[in-house]
């Protein structure tokens, strides 16, 4: 709130002074130009001038009404200066001088912040210019009102384009996907991202991000378009690489499984010293088709951009990958507890599946117990899904925990040796929830049991 004005005594008497000296100089005339003054005539003259300077007095004070609110704007501007140009106003010998001064300074100051301005216009035009992806910034109406170079370059070229800045960014794209990403990142106010998405036969990592002012209100939109056409024709490469090779050895392998089980079927008719080599090798062939399994399913999974999220309910997923295992254990009794009316989850289902698929076997194989007990809950913490994995097993160890996802890592201990593994499965596992932008962590106890605690962004 502006504070109150002084009255403005200076402005006040200039208004009603020359008006008063000639009612006075009015008044004497008369009364000296009269021939025959008389006292009653002198106190009609007296009681005129004194009216006429009350009327006076009243008028100025009316005229100074509109002068005071321009004094008080005045005064709300000169506390909006910075303190080192308000010095200068507070000494003035009257409010005129004040007006004069404060527009001089007004002037100089808006001329400083203008220049200031224009630098800081050639600055970001400079900072645009330098980066070398595609960048463009929209207005809240999606119109273009700066690109830079790259940006012009790549996807605007021969269009029709006003360089006046208003044309609509559906105009430069005609892909519904893209132009959804600058309504959500508007919508939402936060970041949106299209990972590897296809224009003009090139793929681009694409970031939109809210641009807003002091009170958080959203004034623009910043568009951030990265090529990444060469990483993931090379990415591609590898797991095109990694495919062909998995399948060149496994079919070989397949065959090899396939007569050594032959050979093996018909143990009794082969020397003693022949079958148990023969058993190791028909393990050991399991093992390498196991390996080329899960080096492709982890190649797979890294060269994926994106996840294609659904909601969906992890008790009834979890329930099927349960049928699939008890094929795999059909010694072993899997009992669960409280999977049903569990909140849905949100993520790409193919990869959870491949996620709880590990995660259970996991459990099964490294459980001594007669009968391996698995929980599963899911509860929301914040905007987050927090889904917790516990079993009944043998635990890890402190020095292993923080190990155990890295690819081909195994926890070497006497309960383990006979237990077959790759020491892939948790480093797949954690490569899907890192793709959910999600965590895992772990809790275990020896001899009690592991707790697998994921979190993943709710929808
Ligand atoms: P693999 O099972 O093929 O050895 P993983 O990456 O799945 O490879 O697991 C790495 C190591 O973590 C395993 O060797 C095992 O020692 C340990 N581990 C994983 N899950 C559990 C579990 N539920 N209980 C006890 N140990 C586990």
């Amino acid at each position: 709130m502006s504070k109150a004005t002084h009255f403005p005594w200076n402005y006040f008497v200039r208004t009603i002074r020359t008006r008063i000296i000639l009612i006075v100089l009015t008044s004497l005339s008369t009364y000296i130009i009269c021939q025959n003054p008389d006292d009653y005539l002198f106190s009609k003259i007296l009681l005129i001038i004194f009216s006429f300077i009350i009327i006076s007095f009243i008028q100025g004070y009316l005229r100074i009404i509109p002068f005071r609110k321009t004094l008080e704007k005045i005064q709300d501007i000169q506390n909006q200066l910075p303190s080192n140009k308000k010095l200068s106003l507070i000494y003035q010998e009257n409010e005129w001088v004040l007006i004069q001064e404060m527009l001089k300074l007004t002037q100089t100051y808006i001329k400083e912040q203008s220049g200031q301005i224009h630098a800081y216009e050639k600055k970001s035009h400079l900072i645009i210019e330098s980066i070398a992806d595609p960048l463009v910034l929209l207005d809240t109406h999606l119109s273009c009102k700066q690109y830079n170079q790259a940006f012009q370059k790549k996807f605007i070229k021969d269009k029709i384009i006003k360089v006046t800045n208003v044309e609509k960014i559906w105009k430069v794209f005609d892909d519904n996907e893209i132009i959804s990403l600058f309504e959500k990142a508007k919508k939402m106010g936060e970041i949106a991202r299209l990972y590897g998405h296809p224009i003009d036969q090139e793929f681009f990592n694409i970031s939109i991000t809210p641009i807003t002012n002091d009170s958080d209100k959203i004034t623009g939109l910043l568009g951030l378009f990265h090529n990444v056409t060469q990483s993931k024709l090379t990415e591609k490469l590898r797991v095109d690489f990694v495919a062909n090779i998995s399948h060149e050895i496994r079919t070989p392998l397949t065959s090899i499984k396939g007569f050594s089980q032959f050979l093996l079927a018909q143990k009794n008719s082969l020397p003693i010293n022949i079958q148990s080599p023969l058993e190791r090798i028909v393990s050991n062939t399991e093992r390498l088709q196991d390996l080329f399994d899960n080096l492709l399913k982890l190649s797979i999974i890294e060269s994926k951009y994106g996840v294609e999220k659904e909601l969906f309910d992890l008790g009834k997923l979890v329930s099927s990958i349960h049928k699939n295992l008890k094929v795999s254990y059909p010694k072993r009794d899997i009992t669960f507890k409280d999977l049903t009316h569990q909140r849905p989850i949100f993520g790409d289902k193919k990869l959870l599946e491949q996620v709880f698929t590990n995660l259970m076997d996991n459990s099964i194989k490294y459980n001594s117990n007669k009968e391996t007990r698995i929980e599963i809950s899911v509860e929301q913490i914040f905007n987050r899904d927090r889904v917790t994995f516990t079993d009944n097993g043998q635990g890890i160890q402190e020095a292993d925990i923080n190990r155990i996802f890295e690819r081909f890592y195994r926890v070497h201990s006497y309960e383990q040796k006979m237990i077959d593994g790759t020491g892939l499965g948790l480093s797949i596992v954690k490569h899907i929830i890192n793709k959910h932008n999600g965590q895992i962590k772990v809790e275990s106890e020896i001899g009690k049991g592991t707790k697998f605690i994921i979190e993943l962004p709710s929808m």
